[in-house]
């Protein structure tokens, strides 16, 4: 069973892995969007890390509501109301339990990136987090290695894609050749959601 604990641990897992990759994804968005990328999650992440200590929720969807909220509250870019969604709907789903299963915890984030696919109109192949979101969940059935593996598979692939969503959609043919910079972020967190998990 996962309990709140392990949700604050993703989250410090996942702010740590967006501090170590910063430079990359800015990197990443400077070829092909406005080189913020990095910074954008920073600026959440560490938001996200402050409120986990200045009110640490009780619940595993609590913590993913909290977390949700910073990021919709932080983050400038596109991003931001992207993966606050991402996070809240999975928090909404998974409900007020103390503890929730590997299973309720798939099926919560395929809610929450459905959200993110209603929200920002994106589908698989438009270059984007969908990319190496829906993988994902489509292999957390598998384990949460497997989910990590779909991810960044995921996020490779988007390189020969031609982007049909956010800014990078205005490049046109000159996307193509570049790997998503939050298809790659979205890699980053599910790597530390198996890392947390001990996979
Ligand atoms: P901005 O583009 O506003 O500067 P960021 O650089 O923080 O925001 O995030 C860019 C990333 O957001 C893209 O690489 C892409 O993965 C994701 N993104 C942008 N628009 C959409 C969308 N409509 N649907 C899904 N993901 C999107
Ligand atoms: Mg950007
Ligand atoms: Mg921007």
């Amino acid at each position: 069973m996962l309990d709140v604990d392990f949700f604050r641990r993703w989250l410090r897992a996942a702010a740590a892995a967006v501090e170590r990759e910063a430079g990359r994804l800015t990197e990443l968005d400077s070829a092909i969007g406005d080189a913020d990328h990095g910074s954008n999650l920073q600026r959440g992440f560490r938001a996200v890390t402050a409120a986990l200590e200045s009110e640490p929720p009780e619940t595993p969807g609590a913590t993913l509501i909290l977390a949700g909220r910073q990021l919709i509250s932080t983050v400038g870019g596109a991003s931001g109301p992207l993966y606050g969604t991402l996070l809240r709907r999975t928090g909404k789903a998974l409900g007020d339990s103390a503890e929730v299963t590997a299973e309720q915890l798939a099926e919560a984030l395929g809610a929450g990136v459905a959200a993110v696919a209603q929200l920002g109109g994106a589908k698989a192949g438009d270059k984007t987090m969908i990319d190496a979101l829906e993988p994902a969940v489509a292999a957390l059935g598998t384990s949460f290695a497997a989910a990590a593996t779909a991810a960044d598979e995921g996020a490779v692939a988007t390189v020969p894609l031609l982007a049909r969503k956010g800014r990078a959609s205005y490049l046109g043919e000159r996307s193509i050749g570049h790997q998503d910079p939050g298809a790659t972020s979205s890699a980053l967190l599910i790597a530390a959601l198996a890392a947390t998990a001990g996979e």
